[in-house]
């Protein structure tokens, strides 16, 4: 109905079924109509990383940023910061009681011992999966996400869907990344914040027994730490 009195007050009808207004010639305002896809948006970076780069030394230029200590966030996000840090912490909580009773009961502190702290990582809880619970990260508002465990969050964290689902139909979602659950395991669906970030424990597989700390650690994926997965024992 709206689009129908729209398109009979200054709009056309595109062929998808869209429409679109006739906004004259502000490119800004007609981005944000739903319109016609038939055109490419020339609002839209031809080349996001050349504006990335054009950015880049426009700040440089203008001493803003240190090009050094950028290379060095670079670095640190794609070789030093990822989930194998949170899974060292997994592993660890796994064969040292007093660790894990740390992690539990002060998790920010647990994973600094290990050299786990920065941004992202001020407020970490740890929250464990049981035999009786299952514990699901979201961060609901954005991408809150424990970086210096986790690394940069996967698309899928962020995406609207994700967030909306997760806290409406958790099963149903846990479904689509292959975990099933029995019926009598509740799901407890956290959100995260500015201030916290989640960490999950997952259950250690049975047959696990006698592993060392590194070789548990191996098996300990991201998703299982954000709760959209369950550690298995590689086949
Ligand atoms: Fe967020």
């Amino acid at each position: 109905m709206v689009q129908a009195a729209f398109a009979s007050n200054r709009g056309v009808v595109g062929k998808s079924g869209h429409f679109a207004l006739d906004l004259g010639g502000d490119p800004f305002a007609r981005s944000l109509m739903p319109h016609d896809h038939d055109h490419p948006h020339a609002l839209l970076p031809p080349d996001p990383a050349l504006r990335v780069k054009a950015l880049e030394t426009l700040l440089e230029r203008k001493g803003l940023i240190d090009p050094a200590a950028l290379d060095e966030i670079i670095d640190t996000y794609s070789h030093k910061v990822g989930p194998q840090n949170g899974a060292k912490v997994v592993a660890k909580a796994w064969v040292d009681q007093d660790f894990r009773d740390l992690l539990l009961r002060d998790a920010t502190a647990a994973v600094s011992n290990l050299g786990f702290y920065g941004r992202q990582g001020e407020h970490v809880v740890a929250v464990e999966n049981t035999p009786a619970r299952h514990n699901l990260v979201v961060c609901t508002l954005c991408s809150c996400y424990p970086w210096p465990l986790l690394g940069i969050p996967p698309a899928w964290y962020k995406s609207d869907a994700y967030r909306a689902r997760v806290v409406r139909e958790p099963r149903a979602v846990l479904s689509e990344f292959g975990v099933e659950l029995p019926p009598d395991v509740k799901i407890r669906v956290w959100d995260s914040t500015a201030e916290i970030r989640y960490l999950v424990i997952p259950r250690r597989p049975d047959d696990t027994e006698g592993w060392s700390e590194e070789a548990l650690a191996r098996i300990v994926t991201r998703n299982a730490m954000v709760g959209t997965a369950l550690v298995e024992v590689p086949a």
